[in-house]
């Protein structure tokens, strides 16, 4: 079998495997435990790999709060940033095309009496499909907006969006910016600081990590964040997340994150590569191929690529995606006709690009990863073609 769903998650490297396997065998003390050595060392080791994974982001150590993934981070920072009892307001802006772990807390919210406005991006067609411009945001921001949050890498088009630029708007304006940065976080170059993000969510699965841990970068320097906790118990992480800590996950993590940053140079070339391959030859072999999302070769307006290395995504037309998964057996891609296996609709990131159902239902999700070859690359084209012609020829 081919596996190119990387973006729905990753094989965990061997080196991180390794690095996990003594938090399980040996050194399996609870880090809260007071007194004894198995705490001790469980602490130190949650220690270091917090400090590995702020800096690889350019955090400090106590901006790190860990989770149990993306999905957790998200909902911690949404919910608390707009459940402060000492907020600027009850407006709360996203994008339509956000993932549903940032549109579902938003939704429950508005179910509450929240003012939720989603903002609109480029559409099918353009060179930057899915690329929300800055002045989208400017546009709606007001004074009682308490949170802007737009993710960095789309999960199904790759696209990128110009986040140091959006959150530089919403700093002028005093509003509290959160990026879900869960596909960027270990395939580009990710730091806080430059970016001026309050809040960023990323977790283990996508980088090679295992699943089940995650963080939420907390903006400790002024302007600080303020958050509501959302899980109370314990009173771990300084009361934001209370829970014992997942010390073999937190120190799978912070491997896994490590050996993103140390290969990423040459990974991204390598990725963007392959990526580009496998277009040029699903497109030569399969009559009506478009690209959704934005161009391969796009730049955006500070340099460097608009769109994630490993990232295709490729509506062929006249097909039933779900159909083209079966018949492709040993590719393991996704389909845009189910963002989940509990959502028969087609994906609202497609259709909020403006594509019909039709076309959104017949797209196919690609992404590369580190275990990829060009030899599965031109396999999987193959594979594709002959299932679409197959498929077509039954219609
Ligand atoms: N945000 C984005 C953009 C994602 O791609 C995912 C992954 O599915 C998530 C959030 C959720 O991450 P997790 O599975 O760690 O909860």
């Amino acid at each position: 079998p081919i596996y190119m769903d990387n973006h729905a998650t990753t094989r965990v490297d061997p080196r991180v495997v390794e690095a996990m396997f003594p938090y399980f065998t040996e050194q399996y003390g609870n880090a809260g435990s007071i007194g004894h050595a198995f705490g001790e060392a469980a602490r130190e080791a949650v220690e270091q790999s917090r400090t590995v994974i702020a800096s690889a982001i350019g955090a400090e150590p106590e901006e790190i709060v860990f989770t149990s993934g993306a999905t957790e981070s998200n909902n911690l920072a949404i919910r608390g940033v707009a459940e402060r009892p000492k907020r600027r307001g009850d407006h709360l802006v996203s994008v339509q095309t956000e993932h549903k772990a940032v549109l579902d807390p938003l939704a429950r919210l508005a179910r509450r009496g929240y003012d939720v406005t989603l903002l609109e991006v480029e559409p099918h067609g353009s060179s930057r499909a899915g690329w929300l411009d800055r002045q989208r945001v400017a546009d709606v921001l007001r004074d009682d907006t308490a949170l802007v949050s737009v993710m960095l890498a789309n999960n199904e088009i790759g696209v990128l969006q110009p986040i140091a630029e959006i959150a530089a708007i919403c700093r002028e304006r005093g509003v509290t910016f959160h990026c879900d940065a869960t596909q960027a976080v270990g395939k580009l170059p990710v730091d806080v600081r430059t970016l001026g993000v309050d809040l960023m969510s990323f977790t283990a699965h996508k980088m090679y990590g295992p699943k089940g841990i995650g963080a939420l970068y907390v903006r400790r320097t002024r302007p600080a964040v303020r958050l509501e906790a959302q899980i109370t118990g314990g009173g771990q992480q300084d009361g934001l997340r209370s829970g014992t800590l997942n010390v073999a996950g937190i120190v799978g993590f912070a491997a896994a994150l490590q050996l993103c940053t140390l290969e990423l140079p040459a990974e991204i070339e390598r990725l963007a590569k392959l990526r580009d391959r496998l277009w040029q030859l699903l497109r030569s072999r399969i009559d009506g191929a478009e690209l959704c999302g934005p161009n391969l070769t796009g730049q955006a307006a500070t340099g460097g690529p608009l769109r994630l290395p490993g990232n295709l995504d490729v509506a062929f037309g006249n097909v039933d995606g779900e159909a083209l998964l079966l018949a492709m057996g040993n590719l393991a891609v996704s389909s845009g006709a189910a963002c989940s296996s509990t959502d028969p609709s087609p994906s609202h990131v497609l259709l909020a690009l403006g594509l019909t159902e039709d076309l959104a239902r017949s797209t196919l999700r690609f992404g590369l990863g580190r275990f990829n070859t060009i030899a599965e690359v031109e396999a999987a084209a193959e594979t594709v073609a002959a299932a679409v012609a197959r498929l077509r020829e039954l219609r």
